[in-house]
């Protein structure tokens, strides 16, 4: 095998690339981003036993996960919305699903990396076959392109053509910084790991990362059009607009909202049609949200790792590039159609009043 280009620098890509380099096989990723500290790179992420510590440990670097894991950010709690009252609070034995910062995964991987993988500022712009052609003008042909490129993949435009739709449901990010000391209340309130609380189809959720700063989401049903009048610079605006939609709320609950550090960010929720599937073709597949963006319920970036690595697997050892997708294909897009259609009632539970389904 030649040459296999990895399109995106986000976690599948990355797994990709390492475990292709474990095989001492050729890789070049590109990345739009002119550097890996380009963005922040946001919260926390929980990796599960079955998905993404099977990634780890197939790229060889469980050990630099656990250096940096966060056991105790397993705890989930449950507030009553109306009293601000603790409903459940509880704490999973062992690994299960330890938290780690995004940025401080993302770093392990990047590490993990022979210098020069990640081509910084290389945007692809469009895709035929097995040839990239990038923002530049510049083109080169590959023996494989692999669309780790996210939501909005130009990858996936050559394959399926097929874009995500507004899911109903959208989240408002907020933070609060160096919590413990700056928003005790706060602080304890929400604990070691997730505080969630939610009725009449809306939810909060503040999630501790490993800086002290607690990152809050604001969920709830919306037409894709909410925002519309909302200007989200104007964070007086934002938060008054959301302490209007969540009136009658605890003011302990709504102080999330009113003591928050900051501005606030839109995210609008998109899924790709369940199912999203493709016949096998010669020179191009999809990994992680490319090829299966569902809501965010705590598996996207787990299934990104495990579809990076079983691919890089696939190509070490199967006889044909080819064959190896074929076989990677198989397992992946069962997989991901059936986590995608959990996660679809998911995203309904998580806004339903039913405060022991706390899926986050
Ligand atoms: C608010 C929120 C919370 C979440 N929480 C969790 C969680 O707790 N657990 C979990 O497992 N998942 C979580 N997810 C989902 C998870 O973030 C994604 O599923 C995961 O990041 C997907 O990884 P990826 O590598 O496929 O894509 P991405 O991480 O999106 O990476 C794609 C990369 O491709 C680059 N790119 C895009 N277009 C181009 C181009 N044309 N040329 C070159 N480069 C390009 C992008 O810049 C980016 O670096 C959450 C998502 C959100 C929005």
């Amino acid at each position: 095998m030649n040459s296999i280009a990895i399109v995106g620098a986000g976690l599948g890509g990355l797994a990709c690339a390492r475990v292709l380099q474990l095989h001492g096989l050729d890789v070049t990723v590109f990345e739009q981003e002119p550097s890996a500290d380009a963005r922040p790179q946001g919260g926390t992420l929980d990796m599960h036993g079955d998905t993404g510590q099977v990634a780890l440990r197939t790229a060889k670097l469980l050990d630099e996960f656990r250096a940096l894991a966060r056991p105790e950010g397993q705890q989930m709690r449950a507030l009553d919305p109306r009293t601000a009252e603790v409903v459940i609070d509880e704490t999973p034995e062992g690994d299960f699903r330890p938290e780690i910062d995004r940025g401080q995964l993302r770093g392990i991987l990047l590490d993990s990396l022979a210098p020069g993988t990640v081509r910084w500022g290389r945007a692809v712009a469009d895709v035929a076959g097995a040839r990239l052609t990038f923002a530049d003008g510049a083109s080169h042909d590959f023996d494989l392109v692999v669309g780790a490129d996210g939501a909005w993949s130009r990858v996936r435009r050559a394959l399926t053509g097929v874009r995500p739709g507004y899911s109903g449901v959208t989240f408002v990010e907020f933070g609060l910084d160096d919590a413990d000391r700056r928003h005790p209340e706060l602080a304890a309130r929400t604990g070691q790991g997730t505080m969630m609380t939610k009725v009449g189809g809306k939810a909060l959720v503040a999630q501790r990362t490993s800086s002290g700063h607690i990152r809050c989401y604001a969920t709830f049903y919306a037409p894709e059009d909410w925002a519309a009048g909302l200007d989200f610079a104007d964070a007086a605006a934002v938060r008054a607009h959301l302490l209007e939609r969540y009136a009658g709320w605890h003011p302990d609950v709504l102080a999330y909202v009113r003591d928050h550090d900051g501005g606030f960010t839109h995210r609008p929720l998109y899924v790709l049609p369940v199912p999203h599937a493709w016949t096998t073709t010669p020179g191009l597949t999809l990994l992680g949200d490319a090829a299966h963006l569902m809501p965010p319920l705590g598996v996207g970036a787990n299934l990104a790792m495990l579809d990076g690595t079983e691919l890089a697997t696939a190509l070490a050892t199967a006889p044909s590039v080819e064959e190896a997708v074929r076989a990677y294909e198989a397992g992946m897009l069962p997989r991901s159609i059936e986590t995608a259609k959990a996660c679809a009632s998911g995203l309904h539970d998580l806004l339903s009043d039913d405060l022991g389904s706390m899926a986050a």
